[in-house]
């Protein structure tokens, strides 16, 4: 007792009309518990079709060739998913392998480093500095925080470290430098061999392999130079080896010093230390603003006679 409601056109046709009900199967009664003498421990009148046995049912009949073309459809649909999740499979696998190499370049490379000299005695190596970071620190003295400068070398595979909270360095990440310091200590840091070291003065700087970027940068530099033109002219005379430049805060004012040997130098020093300090307001007062004063360059001479500029 089948009624065709529709036909679409794809062929297919979409009936509605009575049928067995399959709770009960077809006799109206529902049984269930244990079978005790062929009788069930239970009987009802089934609830799915209200004891009449059945019920109403919709369904579809297809033509075999649309039938056909659905169940490639699927088979397509299925094949791009698999294609999907072997793709992923192979990337993920990809991705461990390279992780895993690292890691093992890694291990060899901190395998190599070990510790160099003997407490307290004075070396000079050629050396890369390998990396400069920085952390925060309460002051020893006084109020506020105090900046610690990590310096990282790396002496022909042996790993240096120089925790300092003075001027630092002039020279940047990448460059290849002959030093003299002295061995403080010797710790192991995640399966590396490290030697601290203290007092470090750079005796060589070797000339670098210039990239694009950092030809790009230099001319960056220059600009900000060009700004304290005048405060230029008027040191042009002198050999300077201490640089400070005021920094305007919401709350005031503060004054940074740095050591450089050049100009160029001295304004990337300040420029880098004002984009830490920047940082570290930013992150902790976001309401705060600061700003460099170029025109109040504080200049010594050789590190005796002070005088102003500007
Ligand atoms: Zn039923």
């Amino acid at each position: 007792m089948a009624t065709l409601v529709k036909v679409d056109k794809n062929g297919s046709k979409y009936y509605e009309g009575l049928v067995t009900c399959d709770r009960c199967g077809g006799d109206g009664i529902y049984k269930w518990g244990a079978v005790i003498n062929g009788r069930p421990q239970y009987i009802g009148t089934c609830f799915k079709c209200e004891g009449r046995g059945k019920v109403i049912d919709k369904w579809i009949e297809r033509t075999p060739e649309y039938q056909a073309k659905l169940d490639a459809r699927r088979a397509k649909r299925q094949q791009a998913q698999m294609a999907e999740q072997e793709r992923i499979r192979k990337e993920q696998e990809a991705e461990i392998a390279r992780i895993e190499a690292e890691r093992a370049k890694e291990q060899a490379r901190k395998a190599i480093s070990q510790y160099v000299g003997e407490e307290g005695q004075r070396l000079t190596m050629d050396v890369v500095l390998e990396h400069i970071g920085s952390f925060e620190r309460s002051a020893y003295r006084g109020w506020g925080t105090e900046t610690v400068t990590v310096y990282t070398f790396d002496a022909n595979g042996n790993k240096l470290v120089w925790f300092t909270t003075g001027m630092g360095l002039d020279e940047k990440e990448g460059d290849s430098l002959q030093i003299a310091f002295t061995v403080k200590g010797y710790k192991e840091y995640n399966g590396e061999k490290q030697t601290t070291i203290t007092r470090v003065k750079v005796k060589e700087v070797y000339p670098p392999v210039a990239t694009e970027e950092e030809e790009e940068s230099s001319s960056n530099d220059e600009e900000v130079v060009s700004e304290s033109a005048d405060a230029d002219a008027k040191m042009s005379a002198f050999q300077f080896q201490w640089w400070t430049v005021e920094v305007r805060e919401a709350t005031g004012k503060m004054g940074w010093e740095v050591k450089a040997k050049t100009k160029e130098n001295a304004i990337k020093a300040i420029k880098k230390r004002a984009k830490e300090h920047d940082e570290f307001v930013q992150k902790h007062r976001p309401d705060f603003q600061t700003e460099i004063y170029w025109d109040t360059l504080t200049l010594d001479r050789d590190g005796y006679q002070r005088m102003r500029c500007g």
